[in-house]
């Protein structure tokens, strides 16, 4: 995905779930270990959301499918410890609701992958 594509994403997401300021989105090589960021910086004086997210130039096929699978895995290990027993799971609204979202957060802090 591109800049421009994300960029278009992000507008997407502002509808749905709009932030408390303008966001934007870029795309970088060599973030300083990270993935991708989340900054509020000032623009023309006016505070901001600047999103930036590792072009991923810099990494072989392997290491980025690492990287997708195990965020893969982190997703789909949050379904594992939210589901409960099969009659309980058909009345579930979603699969990605609210306590979907406090499973994943535990599973990712876990593996170390936040601070
Ligand atoms: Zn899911």
């Amino acid at each position: 995905m591109n800049g421009k594509e994300l960029s278009k994403l992000v507008r997407k997401l502002q509808i749905v779930a709009p932030a408390l300021l303008p966001v934007s989105v870029t795309t970088r090589g060599k973030l300083g270990g990270g993935y991708g960021t989340c900054e509020i910086i000032k623009r023309k004086g006016e505070p901001r959301i600047k999103i930036t997210i590792n072009s991923f130039k810099d990494f072989s096929k392997e290491e980025v499918v690492d990287i997708l699978q195990t965020q893969l895995l982190v997703h789909e290990y949050a379904h594992a410890t939210q589901w409960r027993v099969p009659r309980q799971e058909v009345g579930r609204a979603s699969d990605h609701d609210s306590e979907f979202g406090v499973h994943y957060a535990k599973i990712y802090k876990l593996l170390g992958m936040s601070d």
